[in-house]
């Protein structure tokens, strides 16, 4: 099929104006303008008409489990009673409400444009009952502190969750055209582990993740250094969240002397791992001399919404960019977010940082998450080989990239190939 549009936003190189893409099977086999692709393409001519071609948007970190949750906290005096406010929400919902919940999230993601999610689940038991509409990397959520001494039987009974799913068992299909050229398969869903953050995972449970991660070469993610509460509790060893942990009969010994970087480097070592960090919105000086010190570096991930509903400390963009980090967009849940478009993602960021470029804004939710996910060649960008997972927006005039932002409503979208 030739898709023809008048502008080719590849989000690889400049975009292309009067333009068409080649798809195949689930790929993209050729880019460029519509005369020339035509003179060296046959196939059925689908004509945009108006409308931007990009690649599908990427939401680098979310949970779906609670997409029914949406409206129901309002903002808390602190991230800790957040905590609380959502414990006694969850302690109301049965494993049936968490897969209608995931469904539901799913079908809105899509919705508006999300062709690749990155969802943290805390239930990886569920995961077989859940078809997944769009390309999903799972990563089991995993929290031990309650148990601390049962780590590794936490990762490990996860893992074999996951891994009772038809779509991790199955293997990938991938035509001997793409074979020959090299082109390794992806399958629509992957699997990764969060150990959900320090002040909730053990120092042995980030160990086990890792050691896993490094023998199957999946990715890890969890969130660091969200809140000034979580600065408070390791720095200081004091405050809301310090207390509340306390209480639930965490050990609290590594608190009183590090930032939450720290104590993250002093879990995590110094191997090299694909590590995917939300937030990381409370850094000292300190700390930005350790993020200069990280080779290779990991990605982080901010939720522009999430963020203003918690009122957390400004996220320092411009420096960690300049230390070489990759940053991505993630709507977070809708626990404390309002929908899980990244049309609206990006909106608000732009409205907390008005100087970045529209291109740049998209690059996060594209090419740049793509990066996350270790599939640069494969997703984000429209180019000769990468999956066909394609949105198209009108668009009329120039500022072409502040208008893809602007964008509000339900893309046209193609899903591996197949129009939606
Ligand atoms: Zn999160």
């Amino acid at each position: 099929m030739i898709i023809r549009s008048p502008i080719v936003v590849t989000m690889d190189g400049s975009p292309v104006n009067n333009g068409a893409v080649v798809v195949t099977e689930d790929r993209i086999v050729d880019v460029g303008q519509f005369d020339q692709i035509r003179a060296r393409n046959s196939g059925e001519i689908f004509d945009l008409g108006e409308r931007a071609i990009l690649p599908g948007l990427i939401n680098a970190h979310c949970h779906l489990d609670y997409t029914c949750l949406r409206g129901k906290i309002p903002p808390q005096r602190s991230f800790t009673d957040w905590i609380r406010a959502i414990n006694a929400q969850k302690s109301e919902l049965s494993p049936e409400d968490y897969v209608a919940s995931i469904k539901e999230g799913f079908a809105e993601a899509k919705r508006f444009g999300t062709t690749t999610i990155a969802d943290l689940t805390a239930f990886p038991e569920l995961i077989p009952d859940i078809p997944v509409p769009i390309r999903t990397w799972w990563f089991a959520e995993l929290i031990d502190i309650r148990a601390p001494e049962h780590a590794n039987e936490i990762v490990d009974s996860a893992i074999e969750s996951v891994r009772s799913s038809p779509e991790f068992a199955a293997s990938s299909p991938v035509s001997k055209r793409f074979r020959r050229r090299g082109i390794a398969a992806l399958q629509t869903a992957s699997w990764g582990l969060a150990p959900h953050a320090l002040f909730t995972a053990s120092k042995n449970l980030f160990k086990r993740c890792e050691e896993i991660a490094e023998r199957e070469h999946v990715l890890l993610t969890t969130h660091l250094a969200e809140s000034r509460e979580e600065m408070e509790m390791f720095r200081e060893g004091s405050g809301p969240l310090y207390e509340f942990l306390e209480g639930i009969g965490r050990p609290m010994d590594d608190c009183g002397n590090k930032t939450p970087l720290q104590v993250f480097v002093g879990a995590s070592g110094s191997r090299p791992l694909p590590w995917i960090v939300a937030h990381l919105n409370e850094l000292t000086e300190g700390d930005f001399g350790l993020l200069q010190q990280f080779n290779p570096k990991f990605h982080i991930v901010h939720c522009p919404r999430s963020h203003d509903y918690f009122e957390h400390s400004p996220f320092e963009l411009d420096r960690v960019r300049s230390l070489g980090f990759n940053v991505c967009l993630g709507t977070d849940s809708l626990a404390s977010n309002d929908t899980l478009s990244l049309f609206d993602e990006m909106r608000a960021f732009q409205k907390q940082f008005p100087t970045v470029s529209g291109e740049e804004i998209l690059k996060m939710v594209t090419a740049n998450p793509a990066r996350a996910l270790h599939q640069e060649n494969a997703l984000g960008k429209i180019r000769s080989g990468a999956f066909a997972d394609l949105i198209a927006v009108p668009v009329n005039g120039p500022g072409l990239f502040e208008e893809i932002v602007a964008f509000t409503g339900e893309p046209w979208m193609m899903m591996a190939g197949r129009v939606q």
